[in-house]
């Protein structure tokens, strides 16, 4: 994707996302391979289009839509503004939560540092196809579907168990519409450090992938290696080490299983120390 600068840019893309793909937002919204959301995150953050200009072409939107279905849709896209607002007004409220989790349970939580796995997931080579299309678009346009920021956020956090600061100043190195509430908040919501009540959340790479990028379309436009691989391998992530190797993909840093289990005992463990018992 190219961010066009400048109101009448943004003003002409809130104009055609209202016009069409606001209708199928719920849906589209989470496929990274389709143009399926707004893309004025940027325009947002920059004040190059106002929230109130924003809100009332959705009021409008609402005002002609002729099907619950289309309405639900709407009312979708509105939820997603409403997210923005509630972590400015939580940074405004706690601005404790720029330097660090919100959380007693992570207050002090042992993360590994490991510099070299860390290097890995900057670069988009992992050996997780969907980790490292994800990771590549940012590094190359300085935008990421917002569902590919979650499954990544959730691969730094659960499956490296690295500091989500560490991601949470490298996506502000890298996104245009890197926001300090809501990258904030972002990272704070997929490391389930931050007010979010669901206590541990995490995100298998292949089933995010077979459910959102089911034929590979997003991975094949993002990492070029894996053009010519089977689908069958790229979803479920089981690629031959010789075919790896053909084409230059890494082997898997980590074994996704083994990790999580580790990352749900460290978290049970500080969850015992943080509440005295
Ligand atoms: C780990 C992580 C980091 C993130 N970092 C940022 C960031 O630095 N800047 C940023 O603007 N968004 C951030 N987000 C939220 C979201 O990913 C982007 O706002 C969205 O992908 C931008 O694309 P869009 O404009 O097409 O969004 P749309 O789906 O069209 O949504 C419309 C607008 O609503 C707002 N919005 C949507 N989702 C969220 C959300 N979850 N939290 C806050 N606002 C939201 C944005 O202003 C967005 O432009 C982050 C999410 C995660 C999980």
């Amino acid at each position: 994707m190219i961010i066009s600068p400048g109101e009448a840019a943004a003003q002409e893309r809130l104009e055609e996302f209202t016009n069409k793909a606001i209708t199928e937002y719920q849906e589209q919204r989470n496929f990274p391979a389709v143009d399926g959301t707004s893309q004025l995150s940027a325009a947002l953050k920059f004040g190059v289009i106002g929230i109130r200009t924003v809100w009332q072409a959705t009021l409008e939107a609402l005002e002609n839509s002729r099907s619950e279905e289309t309405a639900v849709n709407i009312r979708t896209w509105q939820q997603e503004l409403a997210w923005r607002e509630f972590y400015q007004h939580a940074m405004y409220n706690f601005p404790e939560l720029a330097d660090g989790a919100f959380r007693d349970t992570f207050k002090n939580f042992p993360w590994e540092t490991n510099e070299e796995h860390f290097q890995a997931w900057c670069e988009g080579r992992t050996g997780y196809p969907i980790v490292d299309a994800a990771m590549r678009q940012m590094n190359e346009s300085g935008w990421m579907h917002n569902r590919c920021r979650m499954i990544v956020a959730s691969f730094l956090t659960k499956d490296l168990l690295i500091n989500p600061q560490l991601g949470e100043k490298y996506f502000m190195q890298h996104l245009i519409d890197g926001d300090l509430s809501a990258n904030n908040g972002g990272w704070q919501w997929s490391a389930s450090s931050g007010m979010d009540p669901k206590p541990v959340r995490i995100f298998n790479p292949a089933s995010q992938t077979q459910k959102f990028d089911p034929e590979g379309e997003y991975i094949r436009q993002w990492v070029s290696e894996l053009r010519s691989v089977d689908t069958e391998y790229l979803v479920t992530g089981k690629i031959p080490s010789l075919e790896r190797h053909a084409v230059g993909y890494p082997e898997p840093i980590v074994d996704h299983k083994i990790q999580q289990q580790q990352f749900k005992l460290r978290y049970q463990q500080q969850k015992l120390l943080s509440s005295g018992e």
